[in-house]
């Protein structure tokens, strides 16, 4: 079996793949193999308004069913490559059968880290899981860790109605992403609405949880990159056209990139960064890109509908806070030491973080206040 184009992972960046590829006229068969029983479909929902039975499905997946086979890309779900050769080109998969490519991807994606008696929430299952328990009742919902799950899940329980004790280890929540001035704004919202948060801690307070949520990162699947040979370091390493080796390409959560705009490595596990470099594939298999990816890395996060924020970067530095906190208008510049703009976190300032990429990518000062 011989397919001109392989993508191994079926999530958002290995959907992109496909769905860019076609849609600038990429000719040629496609094989999408996605170890998950879905087609490609959105996460961020499963925290959110799909945890919170106010998105449906139609808002989760990328696409219906049909529209891959009328985009004549074979998606094989539940299915596992197993191994990959990059120097016969040859994927293996679950079943035994084995594909020759043309051009790969690998877009595989990150395994959360579990604790003992937890549940963790990553997968469309996942979310359907603790959606049907929160919705089974009230109830009290433990939250171990501060990222963006435990407290995207924390908010959504609580909307529900739930008892929402969280532990975090940072003495504020998210104070390791944005600093401390920042963090307290996200934590005051937090408890404002209900949650009881327990910081400084990685240890839930006693107490009867029905449920225990382990919120404490993720681990990229570098396991099929590194039997093929391919360099691994905190992800499958990249080169700054996302290439990983011969005919090789790494998105999404797994590629630690060479990234042009910050004149180093990153790794990035949000949404838009899986959507750009899927997409960039897509165009360089279709022929149309041959400029190094140049994208600012962007991401989102709601707590419940009682706040938002958008950020561009990464990076950390002197905070320059602009606006009201109390009024949920703000905008925060992160500067180096020359001043110049390597993040921008804005609270209802879509403009000002728009424009806080040129900012970024330019090495800029930030607006004058
Ligand atoms: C609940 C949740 C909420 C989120 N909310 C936000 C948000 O609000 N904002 C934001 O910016 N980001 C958010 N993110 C992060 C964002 O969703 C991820 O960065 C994005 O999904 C990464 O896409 P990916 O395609 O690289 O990996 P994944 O989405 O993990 O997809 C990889 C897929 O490949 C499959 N796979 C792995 N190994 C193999 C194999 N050997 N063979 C076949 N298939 C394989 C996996 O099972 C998986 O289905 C959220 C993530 C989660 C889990």
């Amino acid at each position: 079996m011989r397919y001109e184009h392989v993508i191994v992972g079926g999530g958002l960046a290995g959907g992109m793949v496909a769905q860019e590829f076609r849609e600038q006229g990429g000719d040629g068969s496609v094989l999408l193999i996605a170890r998950e029983p879905h087609t490609p479909y959105h996460r961020p929902p499963l925290t959110k308004g799909y945890l919170r039975g106010e998105a449906g499905l139609d808002e989760v997946y990328m696409h219906p069913d049909e529209w891959w086979t009328e985009q004549s890309v074979d998606v094989r779900t539940g299915t596992e490559a197993t191994a990959i050769d990059p120097s016969a080109h040859t994927v293996t998969l679950s079943g035994g059968d084995s594909v020759e490519y043309g051009k790969l991807v690998l877009a595989t994606g990150a395994t959360p880290r579990t604790l003992p008696d937890t549940v963790a929430l990553r997968t469309l299952d996942d979310s359907q899981a603790l959606a049907k328990q929160l919705d089974s009742g009230s109830g009290h919902l433990g939250v171990i860790g501060g990222g963006f799950i435990g407290v995207e899940a924390a908010a959504s329980a609580r909307m529900k109605g739930w008892d929402v004790t969280m532990a975090v280890p940072e003495s504020v929540v998210w104070e390791h992403l944005f600093g401390a001035e920042v963090a307290r704004y996200f934590q005051r919202h937090l408890e404002e609405h209900g949650v009881h948060v327990h910081t400084g801690t990685k240890q839930l307070p006693e107490g009867s949880y029905d449920v225990t949520l382990a919120g404490i990162g993720v681990t990229p699947n570098t396991q099929l990159a590194e039997a093929a040979g391919l360099t691994v370091s905190n992800g499958v390493e990249t080169d700054d056209h996302l290439r990983a080796g011969d005919d090789v390409w790494a998105i999404g959560d797994i590629a630690n990139y060479q990234s042009v705009v910050h004149g180093k490595r990153l790794r990035i596990e949000h949404w838009d960064v899986a959507l750009n470099q899927g997409s960039y594939v897509g165009r360089t298999w279709a022929g149309k890109e041959d400029a190094p990816y140049s994208v600012v890395p962007y991401f989102f996060s709601d707590i419940g509908d009682w706040t938002w924020f958008e950020y561009v970067g990464p990076g950390s530095g002197r905070v320059d806070v602009r606006g009201s906190m109390d009024d949920d208008d703000f905008v925060a510049y992160y500067l180096d030491d020359d001043d110049h703009v390597v993040a921008c976190l804005g609270v209802n300032r879509s403009d000002e973080v728009e424009a806080a990429k040129a900012l970024i990518s330019e090495h800029r000062a930030a607006p004058a206040a």
